[in-house]
């Protein structure tokens, strides 16, 4: 597919009333907005700094109301949306989500109407070539993904459908030159890698040593880290007395928060940044892994980048490795 063509599918697309929201520069900066035209339309290679998860599980969602002791259905637009150009790591995050919220209605109400549409470089050698459509893109969620390649400032795009909707999509525009990958489960027949399993036997060695109490004195518990991070999906419930009515909202909540783990009697089970931090970890590397074959992180980076304390998980990670 050429670049033209995408923004020919770009345009059909809003034509057909599907709202499509992909990466914009804005400012210098990348940011995930909304498209109204398909014309100059360009894919932007780089991540943007928040994800599409808000898409999925918006940072405060109503989830119901009462009145009278009764509950009156909350009203959600079934507005078809077209998330393009989610890269593959990001898709990653959102199939592990797709796990964790298997039997949540709300999320998978939302899932229903979306279709999403990846993308990555081609990958340069022939042999990670094969291992990227096995090992990756057969665990992948998608309806469409996008292999770029550029050559002399020409893009053009190798075309997979992941999906039956993304096969009737690419139909319906007219666009046959796809090849259809079937998706074989998020996670791979052997599980866990060995790396991923030595980590977590690495990790839980690690309680209460140096690099702890280091982060301890370092972290701040500002919760940006989980906050952009495309894979942390805690959150609360709150009730809200609106004039005659209870609002039920659940919102995006961070474990570095104070609060988090309080419960009745002002007990809180994180009650330092020490634990704060080692239970982000842990929850990431060790109780994901476990409950769900993959690791609850995938090394986007974003973390590292907003944290003003310049803690960098990828060199803990290694350290904890190296000490371990
Ligand atoms: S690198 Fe950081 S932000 Fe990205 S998935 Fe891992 S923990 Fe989350
Ligand atoms: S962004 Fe950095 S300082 Fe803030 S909670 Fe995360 S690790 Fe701690």
């Amino acid at each position: 597919m050429t670049d033209k063509q995408l923004q020919d599918l770009v345009s059909y697309l809003i034509k057909n009333k599907y709202r499509v929201h992909s990466h914009k520069e804005i400012d210098g900066e990348i940011l995930i907005d909304e498209i109204y035209e398909g014309k100059n339309f360009e894919l932007c290679p780089q991540r943007p700094l928040y994800s599409f998860k808000k898409f999925l599980l918006p940072p405060c969602q109503t989830m119901m109301k009462f009145k009278n002791n009764k509950t009156i259905g909350v009203k959600n637009p079934d507005t078809k949306t077209i998330l393009l150009g989610i890269h593959f790591y990001d898709l990653k995050a959102l199939t592990l989500l797709s796990q964790v919220f298997e039997k949540d209605p709300y999320f998978q109400k939302k899932l229903r109407n979306m279709m999403l549409i990846g993308q990555s470089p081609i990958p340069a050698k022939d042999e990670d070539y094969q291992k990227f459509e096995e090992d990756i893109l057969e665990h992948l969620k998608f309806d469409i993904f996008l292999e770029t390649k550029s050559n002399n400032n020409q893009k053009s795009f190798r075309i997979f459908t992941g999906s039956e909707d993304g096969q009737r999509l690419l139909d319906n525009f007219g666009y046959k030159d796809y090849e259809h990958i079937e998706y074989a489960g998020p996670v791979p027949e052997e599980g866990l890698n060995i790396t991923q399993k030595s980590l977590i036997e690495k990790i839980f060695k690690s309680k209460g040593s140096k690099i702890w109490k280091e982060l301890n004195k370092k972290c701040i518990d500002c919760g940006k880290c989980s906050i952009v991070c495309p894979t942390c999906f805690c959150f609360k419930i709150s009730d809200e007395i609106k004039k005659d009515k209870i609002v039920r909202k659940r919102e995006w909540d961070s474990c570095f928060y104070e609060e988090f783990s309080e419960v009745s009697g002002e007990h809180k089970f994180l009650d330092s940044t020490e634990d704060r931090i080692y239970n982000w970890y842990d929850h990431k590397f060790v109780r994901i892994p476990k409950e769900y074959s993959m690791p609850g992180c995938v090394n986007c980076g974003r973390c590292t980048e907003v944290c003003p304390a310049g803690i960098d998980i990828r060199k803990n990670i290694k350290r904890i490795i190296e000490e371990n």
